[in-house]
């Protein structure tokens, strides 16, 4: 079971845990996708096998999260049912989360306790007892990563109407789909729903021009805003005379003179 990895380790291949710390990630988001894969995953698909990978992964992710206290001599590795029994608790709990719902962590039997650390004569907080293992698993990474899991909205590539679903952790606060495919596939069908709710509208003002157009005259003419009407209907100004145009062109031949100076016909009084 272990792989050519196992020389890379610190203490070589007598460290069983060697392997399987890159698997659960150098950083906290690492380890958290790793929790939130495993959660997902199926519990019909976990093979024996798979199940004695995992084991290993466990106890590899809860020393990275700091329990190592036992484990640097003797690695505490979960056991084949506690291994079902954290997989099972994982996906219960990001479940909850995704639900924004509050996640009581059953069967945690932390205890906190002062102690005089009598070597440096000061006080020190100590926390005794067993942690339930999921909460010693996601203590350092709900904190400052739970707000950025997210469940991808995306549809499903040959799914009718569903959803990609994949459980990941954003990297940034906008995002919200899983990966480049998922959000090129969302991208496409929102130009598409956009495309046809515009091709919706057009279709439904056509139906309303054409209802428009057959309505009676009068309930139309009714309707028309007063700028729009004809101008013999605008009150204050004279109806244009038979001689109005030709008294315009004579007039247009003095102008130019009046630019320059008085008119000397001007009959205005001064
Ligand atoms: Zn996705």
């Amino acid at each position: 079971m272990i792989g050519p990895m196992a020389t890379t380790g610190k203490a070589g291949s007598r460290d069983p845990l060697a392997p399987y710390r890159g698997r659960v990630g150098s950083n906290l988001r690492d380890r958290l996708t790793w929790a939130l894969q495993l959660a997902q995953r199926p519990a019909e698909t976990i093979t024996p096998g798979d199940l004695e990978n995992l084991r290993y992964e466990m106890a590899a992710a809860l020393e990275a999260g700091g329990h190592k206290t036992e484990s640097v001599e003797s690695p505490r590795i979960p056991d084949a049912e506690e291994a079902q029994a954290i997989h099972a608790r994982l996906k219960d709990f990001f479940e909850k989360l995704l639900e924004e719902e509050e996640i009581p962590l059953d069967g945690s039997l932390r205890k906190q306790v002062y102690k005089l650390n009598r070597g440096s004569g000061k006080w020190e907080r100590w926390e005794l007892g067993t942690p339930n293992s999921v909460d010693a698993l996601l203590e350092q990474l709900i904190p400052p990563y739970g707000h950025l899991i997210r469940e991808c909205e995306a549809p499903r590539a040959l799914g009718k109407g569903e959803r990609c679903g994949v459980w990941f952790v954003a990297k940034r606060d906008w995002q919200t789909f899983c990966s480049a495919r998922c959000n090129n596939r969302a991208g496409a069908q929102a130009f598409r729903e956009k495309k046809k709710e515009k091709e919706q509208k057009n279709r439904r003002r056509q139906k309303r021009r054409r209802s428009a157009t057959s309505r009676p005259s009068s309930s139309r003419g009714a309707r028309r805003p007063a700028a729009s009407r004809p101008p013999s209907d605008l009150p204050g100004r004279p109806l244009p005379t038979a001689a109005g145009p030709a008294r315009k062109r004579r007039d247009s031949s003095r102008k130019v003179a009046s630019s320059y100076g008085p008119r000397p016909d001007s009959t205005a009084p001064n």
